[in-house]
């Protein structure tokens, strides 16, 4: 990895904190048209807030979605800022929108994209109502508060601000935020990538949820993750067959006595954990075979394995630790009607994880390795490649100088997430995605994304957006 300049060496955007509690800056551009203005980051955060409140009350809980409600209210946005902005229905009431900043072309268009619908909330649950986006106790509460709207309002802001600055851009900014995607991107993202490619043609970057300021319960960020790849989606259906009978007589190799002796050996095995003897041999495997960004990523973390006191701050963390190992949850189970009845079949499915690099073909071969028993049947529900973006790259480098920048020492670390996202869409169209989003967030406060009580705290949403704005401008304004 490398860091290409350093903070002192772009004096051509010189940012000044201006003394006192406020947080104003200046961004100057030398051989630009001396056409900037201050930046008052306070202003800009409550702004943000405010428009995150009012988005947070628009359901489009998927299903059904009713994303195009979220839609107008952004383009609204957009409009009363002078961007224009296209809304593109993908199905009833779903839509997409689309706005572009323009730039002078010299450099490749950012995208920042995000996804407009959530996942469901039972307000019953809930301590306060789940679309009522108000503050509470210095939090904004509600679905989709970490899971996207409030990064998507983030996006939003950092590219208004940047269009009332009036400076002048070396790329475009495109906004685009989509429908469906906690439930596939058919309508939303996979839409937009296949009807309208010509739209990104020219887009070099991507911006999109994923990873984040990986944060301890005490508070301190531990790495920014910028996640370049994410695991593969395998889910595996096994099914045993044999003869179904009286359940007064039982039967040896039925098919339930069989499913659940070589379910047995799987749960023994899976899910893994990083101090499992195969984990280290699997990623060296990888960075042995395979290309750049997977071969230098993978060799970083096989070096990092070696110390101790690394693995010991993962391996009793599930989210940290899936991202380095791969894993297979038994999630359902199907046999039987009756308690005295042996069925003739018994099926069980299987949702595995696979580290980027991996082959589907290979991993069900170790799978039925491990179940030893050819008689049952292995299929293959669904297999989703996520793809892996160059590491190496000016955004990137970006990333690292706003990082030392506002957490001097955390370092800046390439990471494979557990879960999937709609970058992969993007990456066919052979755009470099990112899946971060500037905020620290706690493990406890990630428990609430797809779960209950979702919510940001005002001050972690307030330097996100600062950190996103100084990374979007270092990225995209003329020097
Ligand atoms: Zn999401």
């Amino acid at each position: 990895m490398r860091v290409r300049g350093s903070i002192l060496s772009t004096l051509m955007m010189a940012v000044i904190f201006a003394a006192g509690a406020s947080a104003a800056v200046h961004v100057q551009h030398l051989g630009s048209p001396a056409k900037s203005s201050a930046v008052d980051f306070d202003k800009a955060a409550q702004e943000a807030t405010k428009m995150l409140c009012e988005y947070l009350k628009i359901d489009t809980t998927v299903p059904p979605g009713n994303e195009k409600l979220g839609a107008e209210y952004l383009a609204s946005v957009l409009k009363q800022n002078g961007i224009e902005a296209q809304l593109f229905e993908t199905a009833p009431n779903r839509s997409c929108v689309y706005a572009r900043l323009k730039g002078s072309g010299k450099k490749k268009a950012v995208v920042l994209l995000n996804h407009i619908d959530v996942v469901p909330a039972v307000a019953a649950d809930w301590k306060h109502p789940p679309f009522s986006g108000e503050i509470f106790d210095n939090e904004i509460w509600g679905r989709g508060a970490l899971d996207m709207k409030g990064f998507g309002i983030v996006e939003l802001e950092a590219m208004l601000m940047l269009k009332r600055q009036g400076v002048k851009l070396d790329r475009d900014i495109i906004f685009l935020g989509t429908p469906d995607e906690e439930v596939g991107g058919d309508y939303g993202a996979r839409w937009f990538t296949e009807k309208h490619p010509e739209l990104l043609k020219d887009a070099e970057f991507l911006f999109n949820e994923g990873s984040h300021i990986i944060t301890g319960s005490d508070g301190k960020p531990k790495f920014w993750g910028v996640n370049f790849s994410e695991k593969n989606v395998l889910w595996l259906k096994l099914t045993a067959n044999g003869q179904a009978g009286h359940a007064s007589m039982p039967i040896r190799d039925s098919a339930t006595n069989r499913l659940a002796r070589a379910l047995e050996k799987l749960v023994a095995v899976y899910p893994m954990t990083v101090r499992s003897p195969q984990v280290v041999p699997d990623l060296k495997k990888i960075s042995d075979s395979k290309p750049e960004p997977l071969k230098g990523y993978y060799s970083q973390v096989v070096e990092d394995m070696k110390n101790n006191d690394y693995v010991a701050g993962i391996e009793n963390d599930r989210m940290l630790s899936s991202m380095l190992v791969n894993t297979a949850s038994l999630t359902v189970l199907k046999a039987g009607y009756k308690t005295n009845v042996i069925p003739g079949e018994a099926s069980a499915e299987i949702d595995c994880r696979l580290l980027p690099g991996v082959e589907k073909d290979e991993f069900i071969a170790h799978v039925q390795k491990i179940i030893a028993d050819p008689t049952i049947k292995t299929s293959v529900l669904e297999w989703n490649v996520a793809g892996a973006s160059d590491i190496q790259t000016d955004l990137m480098s970006s990333i690292k100088k706003v990082a030392a920048e506002e957490s001097p020492g955390t370092p800046v670390r390439p990471v494979v997430v557990p879960w999937f996202t709609d970058s992969h869409w993007f990456r066919k169209l052979n755009i470099t995605c990112y899946g971060f989003e500037p905020f620290e967030i706690k493990p406890e406060l990630l428990a609430s994304m797809h779960g209950i009580d979702e919510r940001i705290p005002v001050n972690v949403y307030s330097s996100g957006l600062r950190r996103f704005y100084k990374i979007l401008a270092d990225v995209a304004v003329a020097k």
